[in-house]
């Protein structure tokens, strides 16, 4: 059962919990904290209930609510972020964006819940190739997006490929019919003579997503320059 204390670091104005001025002081639920003129606290212990409805709060403002993993506004957010900081140090930075093949078809044939329990699986079959720091977001219906923190071209290459075979190898299966799925993928790596903003090197993974469309499907495109590797 632990306690906080106030303390007053003989500060000029003087701390004053519930109107009394205060030295040292152990908190209750409810208090009402006084700092300068302008500001009254209320010291609140968080219950339970209140903790379990902060995290529910920051689930669905940040989390896809049908497929678990980040939304695309989390997805932005955290890309820009990203984004400055290597456009400040000199790391490396990976955009990997894929898109189902054909998946209208999927629907089409097998109906839309089929469809909805190969994006499922599909999800279920990317979160264990992925390292702690890698933030994968669903960018749009079938539409995914990773960033690769750190990570050069070559290794993003390799890893964008890992699981474009993987997918393809995996067996989908609703209503006890097999259904086969590949993705298409599109891969951007930070270049300062490429990108001078967060949405250009977004735009660049999905011109080369539409690019491996464009050769047939079920593959990986990318663009190299010198600075990339
Ligand atoms: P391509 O290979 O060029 O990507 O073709 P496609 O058929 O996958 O692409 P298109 O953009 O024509 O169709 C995407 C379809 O995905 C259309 C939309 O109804 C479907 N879709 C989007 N979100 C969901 C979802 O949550 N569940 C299901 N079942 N379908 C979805
Ligand atoms: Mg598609
Ligand atoms: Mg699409």
């Amino acid at each position: 059962d632990s306690k906080v204390i106030l303390k007053d670091l003989e500060s000029t104005n003087g701390t004053f919990v519930n109107g009394k001025k205060i030295n040292l002081h152990s908190l209750a639920d409810g208090d009402k904290i006084q700092v300068g003129n302008a500001a009254i606290l209320k010291f609140s212990y968080q219950d339970d209930l209140e903790e379990t409805f902060q995290q529910n709060l920051y689930q669905s403002a940040t989390h896809d609510s049908a497929l678990g993993i980040y939304n695309k506004k989390f997805f932005i957010d955290t890309f820009n972020k990203e984004f400055s900081f290597v456009k400040r140090n000199s790391t490396k930075l990976t955009l990997i964006m894929f898109d189902i093949d054909h998946f209208k078809k999927i629907n089409d044939t097998h109906g839309h819940q089929a469809g909805d329990s190969v994006l499922k699986k599909l999800v279920e079959s990317v979160i264990p190739q992925l390292r702690q720091e890698d933030i994968f977001a669903r960018y749009g219906g079938e539409e995914f997006a990773i960033i690769l923190k750190g990570k050069p071209l070559n290794q993003g290459l390799l890893f964008a490929e890992r699981i474009r075979s993987h997918i393809e190898k995996t067996s989908f299966e609703f209503d006890e019919k097999v259904i086969p799925v590949t993705i298409s993928v599109g891969i951007s790596t930070f270049a300062s003579d490429l990108f001078s903003e967060a949405p250009k090197m977004i735009e660049n993974a999905d011109k080369y997503l539409y690019e491996a469309k464009r050769k047939g499907r079920n593959r990986v495109e990318c663009e190299f320059t010198k600075e990339s590797a």
